[in-house]
């Protein structure tokens, strides 16, 4: 559905740029890369999980992309604690079923054709992380469902945690979560139920 949603949404909104009298591309995951556009445009921060976490909903994000000269406000890379949070924790590292997520500083140290170089950041094994889907043929994202920042933030503790992790008490912020249920793995039986219901 998510990507489904995304194409429908590159394409009505591309079209609106078109009649407006201005040129536009709809992309998805093709093109170019979306994180460091998704960055650069202030819609989240880049997390060491080699995703974007963004204020409204942590990682559980699909970008698309539109290539276009209309003329429009440029935005600017936002800061919201997360580079901060990312380096006490470790949950998605320590989660990852295919160990693809270092637990490390941010490096230019790169694992395969598939990374690109020469930018210092924390790199994943996407490699790794792929041959694991295939193996269990399907996607995992556990690395999303772990990290703190992924919450539902119309609820107002939640966005009091968000800001909590954007302290000088993020440890505080990071020892609360870990006394959460949040992220916990639902098991297969009760979330069908829980579906139903
Ligand atoms: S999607 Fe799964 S395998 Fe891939 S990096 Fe995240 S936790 Fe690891
Ligand atoms: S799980 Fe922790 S280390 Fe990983 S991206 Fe989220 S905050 Fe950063």
């Amino acid at each position: 559905m998510g990507y489904s949603l995304d194409a429908l949404v590159l394409l009505t909104v591309s079209q609106f740029i078109r009649n407006l009298g201005y040129q536009a591309i709809p992309t998805m995951n093709d093109t170019a890369l979306a994180i460091p556009y998704a960055v650069k445009a202030g819609l989240g921060e880049y997390g060491k999980h080699g995703l974007v976490i963004t204020p409204e909903f942590g990682s559980s994000v699909r970008f698309g992309k539109i290539f276009t000269d209309l003329p429009l406000t440029i935005d600017s890379p936002i800061k919201f604690g997360v580079e901060e949070m990312c380096n006490i924790c470790d949950a998605c590292s320590k989660a990852c079923p295919s160990r693809a997520i270092p637990n490390n500083e941010p490096s230019l140290v790169t694992f395969n054709v598939s990374n690109i170089s020469g930018v210092k950041k924390w790199t994943i094994d996407g490699e790794r992380c792929f041959s694991y889907w295939a193996k269990i043929n399907t996607d995992c994202a556990v690395c999303i469902r772990v990290c703190p920042f992924t919450r539902d933030y119309t609820r107002f503790l939640n966005r009091r945690w968000l800001q909590l992790a954007n302290s000088r008490f993020r440890r505080v912020a990071l020892y609360l979560d870990s006394k959460q249920k949040r992220g916990r793995r639902v098991a297969s039986r009760k979330w069908w139920v829980l579906k139903d219901s």
